[in-house]
């Protein structure tokens, strides 16, 4: 029995003696089927082929994947006062990644924005000892690989102390849930971000779809809840979901323009 690993999305199957039949993730209108045809690899395949690049992003310790396996996400960890938050999860877990986690103090619970980078959590979870994996629970029919030590959050807001507060922001997926940390990494707050919203490639603003790939805009009732519920919330930093693609500096000046430039953009 193998769990198998979608090479596009780069999710983590149940284990099962055979490659599933399709990835429901990736067939979904959100995402798409490798060209090539659905593909597959294993967690020991992957081990053979990548390796997990370490190193710091504006400030925070990062991991992602090298040669941008799948999407590809930046996993960080935020030592918070909360705990030290594992935000986004990789397909692959490596020794090293293991390591400097434990050097950096060791981490205290995984939290995903949402399901495209749900990944390999369970096995990243295995590796730190069986931490906890937060999760929306408006999303709990995308997990693909399920564990007790998942656990779900319901509503519109968590606060988890320390100046951490999970913000359900929708539009992409319903559960999609961005992280606000009011004192950190840089003091004057950041917020972060999956794929909802989106920081653009310019680095100037976010965007608000529903599928990026497909290029299909949020519903506007949704990007109107998300502007009510991030209009709470005071952050300078907008941490996107890849290395390097944040907004640093006036970071909620940024994401108010968006809101603006995305109502014009569709308004009669
Ligand atoms: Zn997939
Ligand atoms: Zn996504």
């Amino acid at each position: 029995m193998k769990s198998f690993i979608c090479k596009t999305c780069g999710t983590q199957f149940e284990p099962s003696a055979a490659p599933p039949a399709g990835c429901p993730v990736c067939l979904d209108e959100r995402q798409y089927v490798g060209w090539d045809g659905q593909a597959w690899t294993t967690h020991e395949q992957l081990a053979a082929t990548h390796t997990v690049r370490m190193g710091d992003d504006a400030g925070l310790p990062a991991f992602a994947m090298s040669d941008n396996f799948a999407i590809p996400q930046r996993m960080a960890l935020l030592a918070t006062g909360a705990g030290n938050i594992l935000w986004e999860c990789l397909s692959l877990v490596t020794p090293a990644a293991v390591q400097r986690l434990r050097e950096l103090g060791g981490v205290d619970r995984i939290v995903i924005s949402h399901p495209h980078f749900y990944a390999s959590m369970v096995e990243w979870s295995e590796a730190l000892g069986g931490v906890p994996i937060l999760l929306h629970g408006a999303d709990r029919s995308w997990v693909r690989r399920g564990a007790p030590q998942i656990e779900q959050w319901h509503g519109e807001l968590l606060t988890l102390g320390g100046g951490v507060t999970l913000i359900r922001t929708g539009g992409h997926f319903p559960g999609s849930t961005a992280l606000h940390w009011a004192t950190g990494p840089r003091r004057r707050g950041a917020l972060f971000v999956g794929d909802s919203p989106q920081v653009t490639q310019d680095r100037r603003g976010v965007s608000f779809m529903y599928s990026y790939p497909n290029y299909t805009p949020m519903r506007a009732s949704d990007v109107h809840a998300m502007r009510e519920r991030l209009a709470m919330f005071d952050y300078d930093d907008v941490f996107g979901f890849s290395w390097g693609r944040n907004i640093l500096g006036n970071g909620k000046t940024a994401i108010e323009r968006s809101f603006d430039r995305f109502f014009g953009a569709i308004a009669a």
